[in-house]
Parts: structure tokens; C-alpha cells; sequence
């Protein structure tokens, strides 16, 4: 970038928006994926979509890339400047503008973040349900451009389900408006559903309409252990054939069993090959239920233990072996790369056996904990990135990983997006017709290719 554009960008948002020192640049050369870096050439802030839409219109007149940036929490690469240029950093944008209790939605900046708007709604009785691991730090803009989901996205889904219009800015500065408050609303293409998830490729959003739900009233946490790993399997698809949907089932794997117990010293023996979560959630009567006949799904397919909450403690308690399980495998080597490959649920315990023996014939460390009733596993693979030739391991599992989750019917990415990472297997997903379509879809939107180039569809 020349000087001229830095001069033009400092006029266009204020001098104190516009960071070039490398210091500052060299903070947003990288966002929570291991292994990808680049220095961008300014951050620029702005502070409205009036100046968004300038930022970008110079932008796409001058060919400068622009990588759109939330709080970078993403596991994708997504806001990496592979080509430097301009990170927009969209954390200024933070006014939750509106919540129409008359229709139960939310109007909101892109930089609020999840958990505020939580935290705002929650003396309404009202709950905004898409809660990545990282509420407490991500924003609205990356949640809903990134899809992301969370524990309680079996019963509740992922962000697509909540978004119901945006406002965005197109490549060229173009303001465009999509959805709204309807809850029917079949009038054209889809648009809010084609920009949410798009991984800052098509569009920077500058405004979400999203639909908030009823709190549940009442939940009830449960936990079983497993000595064999298929009867955890059937055990996840009787509950779900008993006809309950819980808010949270998840899984842990025996590598992560051990880890976790090694860490967090919570009483879990060594040789189970699996523990599941579970929560249900909602009207009091039905929760107690519900509950009951999560028990028995558990009892039939021949749980070694199984344990209910009584209270919020015991609640606490059970839900503690699952929030060590990151931290946990975190700790055992300097990298961590989390990978959210997604199975059909029933294929889980397949999923599962393959993850372990690929670890095994390259010798590396994967533990596998995730969302097992919707399939998306997490498997964790730990190493140091600096020693290539472990790294050469590690590329050679994450290959075969995905190859696998492919093979079962699944997808590369449940919850975490495409970016960077995942993109050598998309075709293999998708197909070229598929890719093609939406490297289409790419041009139509961004001929420039400046919004987030070489991410997501790859380069056009
Ligand atoms: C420890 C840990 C746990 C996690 N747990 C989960 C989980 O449970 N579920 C889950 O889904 N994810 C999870 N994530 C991934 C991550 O937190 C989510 O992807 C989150 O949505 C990213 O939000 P962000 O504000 O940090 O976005 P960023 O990382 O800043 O951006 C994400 C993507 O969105 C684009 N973008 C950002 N803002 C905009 C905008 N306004 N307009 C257009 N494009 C934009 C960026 O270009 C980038 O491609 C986890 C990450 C970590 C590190």
C-alpha cells in the first residue's frame, strides 16, 4: 500500500484509527489458528457503516486487499492478511441498537459481544442461543459470519438459525440491506443466509437482526461412562430415538479421558473408552421427564456409571470434566490445532476408532471430545509446531482425518469454518461443479477479489 492510501484511510476514519507501526501490525498478523502469519499493511477502524462503506470503496478502486476481523478468536485462518493490505477492524461498530420484545429480535452492531448481548437480555427472560467456547470474547460480526455454533447446538443450532437480516457493505462500498424482522420471509434468493457463514469473502456485515428465543426455566445435567465405545454410540442414538432432543450431548474420547483426569483430577477411570454430557433443558414437568428416560437410554445400552445433578453444584461438578477437556490437551505440548470435522451422528464411534488409529500409526497426540449428538467432534491435535518433522506427522493425520470424515458421509467443518485450513479438502467435499458454483458466486459479488482473497473457495 502506498502512502497516499494511509493518508486517504486516515481522513476517511480519523488519524487514531488507522494503526501502521509494526508493533501494532505484527498483533493482527495472526488470530487463534497455529501456523498462519502475515503482516498487513494498516488496521484501519471504522466507526460506522458510512465509513466502512468509504474504507472499502477505496479499497476495491485501489485492488487492496481487506481482511475483515472481529476479535480473531477463529480456528480457520480467517483473519489472516495472507496478501497484506487492509485488517478492518470491526470492534468499534459495538451499540446493541435495539430489542423489539414485541417480536423477540435483537438489532445489533457487529463488534457486541455474544456474551453481552446475553447478559442484556437475560433480566428479559430471553436467551440468544449460538455460545462458541469463546462467548465471552467474540463478537457478533465473527459469530454469524463465521456460522459458529456451540454446546447447545443440537437443540438449538448454530448461528444461520437465528440470523433473520443484515445489513452489509459489498466490495465495491455498496450498502445492502437483507431479511428483517418477518419471521416468513420467502420473498427473492436467500441473501442473509448466503452471507452468513461466508468468512468475510462476500461482504462486511455491519448490522445483524437475529431472533432471540424463550430462556429455558429449568435444566437437568447427567453424566455416563462407557468401558466400550460402541454401546456410548448407541447409547447417543437411543436417546435421540426415545425422541429427546437434549440442549447439550456431548463426548469425550479415551485419550482425552485420560488427559482430563490427569489434569483436573475429577474421578474418571482411566479405562473408559467414552463419557457423554448431557443436558436438557425447558418447562420444569417435561425436563424431569425427559430426563427419566435419558436415564433409562443410558441404563439399556449398559452404562458402567451413571450419575444425575441433583443441584446447580452437582451440575457444576459434571459440566467440570468437560471444560477441562481443552485446557487439558492444551497443556501437554506448545500447539494446538482444535479441528471440528462433523460426522453423521450415528457414525461417531467409527469416527472415533479411525481418529485413534490414524494417531497411532503416525505417532501423534489427538484427543477427540465434541458435540457427539450432532456429530461434530473436536478432535485435538497437540505437537510443536517447530519441529518439522513431527509437523510433517501431524499434516499426514489431519490429511487422513479428514479423508475419513468425508468417507463416513460427513463435512470438514461442523462449527469452525473453511478459511485456510480446511481448504485443500473442499473439493474433495463439494465436488467442482459445487466449487465452481461458488467461485462464481465469489466473482459476481467481489470481481476486485479483495474481501478476504484466497480463503474459503480458494483463488479465483
Ligand atoms: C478456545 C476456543 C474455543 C472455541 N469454541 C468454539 C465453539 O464452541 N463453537 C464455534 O463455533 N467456534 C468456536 N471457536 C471459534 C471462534 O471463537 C468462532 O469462530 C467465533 O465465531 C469467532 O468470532 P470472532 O469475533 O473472534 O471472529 P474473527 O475471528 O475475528 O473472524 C472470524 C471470521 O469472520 C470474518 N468476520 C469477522 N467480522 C466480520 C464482519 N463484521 N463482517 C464480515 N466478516 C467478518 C473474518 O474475516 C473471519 O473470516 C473457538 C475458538 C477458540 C479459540
Amino acid at each position: 500500500m502506498e502512502k497516499h492510501h494511509i493518508n486517504a484511510l486516515k481522513e476517511i476514519v480519523g488519524e487514531e484509527n488507522v494503526l501502521t507501526s509494526a508493533e501494532d501490525l505484527y498483533c493482527y498478523s495472526y488470530d487463534a489458528t497455529p501456523g498462519h502469519a502475515h503482516m498487513p499493511d494498516a488496521v484501519v477502524s471504522p466507526a460506522n457503516t458510512a465509513e466502512t462503506s468509504k474504507v472499502l470503496k477505496l479499497a476495491n478502486e485501489n485492488r487492496i486487499p481487506v481482511y475483515t476481523r472481529g476479535s480473531g478468536t477463529n480456528l480457520s485462518a480467517g483473519c489472516v492478511p495472507t496478501k497484506g493490505g487492509i485488517v478492518l477492524l470491526m470492534t468499534r461498530l459495538n451499540k446493541i441498537l435495539e430489542i423489539d420484545l414485541e417480536n423477540l429480535v435483537a438489532v445489533a452492531e457487529p463488534g457486541v459481544i455474544v456474551a453481552d448481548l446475553n447478559k442484556e437480555i437475560a433480566s428479559l427472560g430471553l436467551i440468544y442461543p449460538p455460545d462458541p467456547g469463546t462467548v465471552a470474547t467474540a463478537t457478533l460480526g465473527g459469530t454469524v459470519a463465521e456460522n459458529a455454533g456451540g454446546l447447545r447446538g443440537l437443540k438449538y443450532g448454530v448461528s444461520k438459525h437465528y440470523v433473520m437480516g443484515l445489513e452489509v457493505v459489498l466490495a465495491n462500498g455498496d450498502i445492502m440491506n437483507t431479511g428483517g424482522k418477518n419471521v416468513k420471509d420467502v420473498s427473492g434468493y436467500d441473501m442473509t443466509k448466503l452471507f452468513t457463514g461466508s468468512e468475510g469473502t462476500l461482504c462486511v456485515i455491519t448490522k445483524i437482526i437475529s431472533k432471540l428465543v424463550p430462556a429455558p426455566e429449568a435444566k437437568k445435567a447427567m453424566m455416563a461412562i462407557f468401558k466400550d465405545l460402541d454401546n456410548a454410540g448407541k447409547a447417543v442414538s437411543a436417546i435421540i430415538a426415545a425422541k429427546i432432543i437434549p440442549a447439550t450431548l456431548e463426548i469425550m474420547d479415551n485419550a482425552t479421558i485420560r488427559t482430563v483426569e490427569d489434569y483436573a483430577k475429577v474421578g474418571l477411570p482411566l479405562d473408559a473408552e467414552a463419557v457423554l454430557l448431557i443436558e436438557v433443558d425447558g418447562n420444569p414437568i417435561v425436563v424431569e421427564k425427559e430426563a427419566e428416560k435419558v436415564m433409562e437410554a443410558l441404563k439399556a445400552n449398559h452404562a458402567d456409571f451413571v450419575q444425575i445433578a441433583k443441584d446447580d453444584a452437582e451440575r457444576d461438578k459434571l459440566w467440570a470434566a468437560r471444560r477441562a477437556a481443552l485446557p487439558a490437551l492444551a497443556k501437554l505440548r506448545p500447539t494446538t490445532y482444535v479441528e471440528d470435522a462433523t460426522v453423521p451422528r450415528n457414525k461417531v464411534p467409527d469416527f472415533l476408532r479411525e481418529v485413534s488409529s490414524i494417531a497411532k500409526k503416525h505417532n501423534v497426540t489427538i484427543g477427540t471430545f465434541g458435540h457427539a449428538g450432532d456429530g461434530n467432534m473436536h478432535p485435538t491435535i497437540v505437537c510443536d509446531i517447530r519441529i518439522p518433522e513431527e509437523m510433517e506427522r501431524v499434516y499426514q493425520a489431519m490429511d487422513e482425518m479428514f479423508k475419513a470424515a468425508i468417507a463416513l458421509g460427513g463435512t470438514l467443518s461442523g462449527e469452525h469454518g473453511i478459511g485456510l485450513g480446511k481448504l485443500p479438502w473442499m473439493e474433495q467435499q463439494h465436488g467442482q461443479i459445487t466449487m465452481n458454483t461458488m467461485r462464481s458466486i465469489k466473482r459476481a459479488l467481489d470481481p476486485n477479489l479483495i474481501l478476504n482473497p484466497g480463503k474459503l473457495v480458494g483463488e479465483c
